[in-house]
């Protein structure tokens, strides 16, 4: 197992504080991790900077080259990368290795075709006698944190297209999730020049926020909690900073009578509870229309019964634990605080599960209110409310009355109807009769307090390089 910090070519072991990275099925010790010193994260933005001469002046087919070989590597160490993410996250070994490394290696494949096709808009005679052209550049060094939910996917969503507009990274991991990243940094000091990525090790209120704060650092990447965000908002503020922020989300879903019943279960069944409902696109808030809302609430609890989860053979696993004990306690009492309240109902679910690990009972709260906290914040679980409407102007007032704007649904057999709603919600994505579909060609990102700037797509491309005008004046 590897468990040393990149920093420019040297692999070496933080000195401060260990960190203890936990196996979330049974609660035991997988290893003890040194996080960095502020000398070990001022080498790694040193090497950062160094690096940034010469990469920053790469072609784009050179790079493209770089990130190819990276995809082949995680491609063709596919098992060991998802077993090692699915140790480290609990996460069952089918989902890791049947929906995460594919997405992953196409995200590195991606930007390695999209850098190519980069082109600005620009070039004319605006002033007679002048010609001016738009160039994209590179920033300069990113700081770029991620958190415990997809480690690898987001070290993809982060590095590919920072690494492919020309600029260079100090990377830092979740430190409970911090072992696929520790994995890909061996790969990627085999494949890319000395220092142009870096992986550095630690706690959010340590090492983070020594990142955010380096005077060194052009830009900031951050995908975590809102809380966090703003604290990136704030270091960023100190020397203006560029920053790009994937924060929480509570996206609602939108049941129109006239929807498939089977499928807005089926649908509700997957992606409300995938990866333990610890993603900020789950489907978790659903507003149900006054004839379905019944047939949906039993449907629905009686299909979440059926999730497996904590069975001896990992592959019959749809679900994982929780992430740690804190974050089951936490989901805990989002759900025992909604259960005091006389109006709801705990349809199916409402415990902790297993003598060992972190795991929670896939949850179904009926009767829920626009008001209550259950519908308001974000519990990062596997529990999704129902709440009943029968204006469909009241689902769609309520479907916006949050702080997130993430993503959200439709479901309807009237395309008209889906096409009206989905104009009027303030959500970066809407899903018509679907909900979580993700493609590395389109943009994901938020609206509100789940921040701005966009992963995947020409659009986070756009994000990480600056647009800079060029005038020539021929006389
Ligand atoms: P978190 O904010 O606690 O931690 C995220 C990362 O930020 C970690 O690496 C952490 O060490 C670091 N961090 C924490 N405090 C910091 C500070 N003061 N300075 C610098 N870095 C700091 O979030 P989490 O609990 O790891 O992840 C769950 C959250 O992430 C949820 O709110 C979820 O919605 C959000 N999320 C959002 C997206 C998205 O695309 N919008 C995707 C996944 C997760």
């Amino acid at each position: 197992m590897d468990t040393q910090m990149l920093i420019g070519s040297r692999f070496e072991a933080g000195t401060e504080t260990e960190e203890q990275v936990l196996d979330p099925r049974t609660g035991a010790l997988i290893k003890a991790i040194p996080e960095a010193s502020q000398a070990q994260i001022d080498a790694a933005v040193s090497a950062a900077d160094t690096a940034f001469a010469t990469w920053s002046r790469t072609t784009p087919a050179q790079r493209s080259g770089y990130l190819l070989r990276i995809a082949q590597a995680i491609e063709d160490d596919a098992e060991a990368f998802a077993a090692l993410e699915a140790l480290n996250c609990g996460k069952p070994i089918n989902a890791v290795r049947n929906d995460e490394i594919p997405a992953i290696v196409d995200c590195w494949r991606f930007f390695a075709g999209a850098v190519r096709n980069m082109h600005s808009t620009v070039a004319g005679e605006y002033l007679p006698g002048h010609t001016s052209m738009i160039r994209r550049d590179p920033i300069g060094i990113v700081a770029s944190i991620a958190p415990w939910n997809y480690p690898l996917m987001m070290m993809a969503w982060k590095l590919a297209p920072a690494i492919a507009g020309g600029n260079t990274v100090v990377f830092k991991p979740s430190e409970q999730t911090p072992l696929t990243a520790l994995k890909l940094a061996k790969v990627m000091a085999d494949i890319l020049p000395e220092g142009v990525v870096n992986v550095v090790l630690g706690r959010g209120d340590s090492v983070g926020n020594a990142l955010i704060n380096h005077p060194r650092v052009s830009m900031i990447s951050i995908t975590g909690d809102v809380a966090t965000g703003k604290k990136v908002l704030q270091a960023a503020a100190k020397s203006v900073k560029r920053t790009h922020l994937e924060l929480g989300g509570k996206a609602p879903v939108i049941v129109y009578d006239d929807a498939d019943i089977e499928a807005v279960v089926d649908g509700l069944r997957a992606f409300g509870y995938y990866n333990a409902g610890q993603d900020c696109t789950a489907a978790c808030r659903i507003y149900a229309g006054p004839k379905i809302h019944d047939k949906l609430v039993a449907d629905l609890s009686a299909a979440v019964s059926t999730i497996r989860f904590n069975q001896q053979d990992d592959t019959q696993n749809e679900i994982g634990p929780l992430i740690s004990r804190r974050q089951r306690d936490r989901v805990a009492s989002f759900v025992e605080r909604a259960s005091e309240l006389p109006h709801i109902k705990i349809a199916t679910g409402g415990h902790t599960a297993g003598d060992k690990g972190f795991f929670y009972e896939p949850t179904v709260i009926a009767g829920a209110l626009q008001t209550d906290e259950i519908v308001r914040r974000e519990v990062f679980g596997p529990v999704v409310s129902i709440t009943r409407f029968t204006d469909p102007e009241d689902a769609i007032a309520w479907a916006n009355d949050s702080d997130y704007g993430l993503a959200s649904s439709v479901w309807t057999q009237d395309v008209n109807k889906a096409m009206q709603t989905a104009a009027r919600l303030q959500y970066g994505c809407t899903w018509i009769n679907t909900h979580f579909m993700l493609v590395n060609e389109m943009p994901h990102g938020g609206l509100k307090q789940s921040g701005y700037g966009k992963d995947m797509s020409m659009y986070a491309l756009e994000d990480y390089t600056a647009v800079r005008h060029v005038m020539i004046n021929h006389g």
